[in-house]
């Protein structure tokens, strides 16, 4: 059986665990992700063999007018995760800082830089997109 790695939400109801994680990670600066993350930027990572452990019920779903939902605990405010427009219910991207263990991922980009706040400073080398990677 493989590994699975487990996050949790702040008050701790939510709980998922995820087998595998995307190559494809990046830190986020859109405004949607400052917004929703109450942060400088987010950092999402697709998963797979994701599923809910705990509190699935207090889950909701904020669909944006541009089609992109995001999920956040109702208990709590904690910002979980983001379904880019038109992906199938299972296609989450998960807000890496929830897991309760280090991960074996490596943000590899900034995205969406043209939106960075100006009291944010990018000195980690990685490369930097003004809009998505266009992968
Ligand atoms: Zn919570
Ligand atoms: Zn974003």
């Amino acid at each position: 059986m493989n590994k699975t790695y487990q996050g949790s939400c702040l008050c701790g109801q939510i709980r998922f665990e995820a087998g595998g994680f995307s190559q494809q990670a990046a830190h986020c600066h859109c405004t949607m992700c400052r917004k929703f993350h109450g942060a400088a930027f987010g950092t999402l990572v697709g998963v797979s063999e994701f599923r809910w452990l705990a509190g699935q019920a207090l889950v909701r779903e904020y669909r944006a007018d541009n089609g992109t939902s995001r999920l956040f605990c109702t208990n709590c405010g904690a910002s979980l995760a983001f379904r880019s427009k038109g992906a199938p219910s299972d296609g989450l991207e998960i807000a890496i800082a929830l897991f309760d263990e280090p991960v074996p991922v490596k943000p590899g980009a900034h995205i969406y830089t043209r939106y960075q706040a100006n009291w944010t400073l990018i000195a980690d080398g990685l490369p930097q997109y003004p809009e998505g990677r266009g992968e």
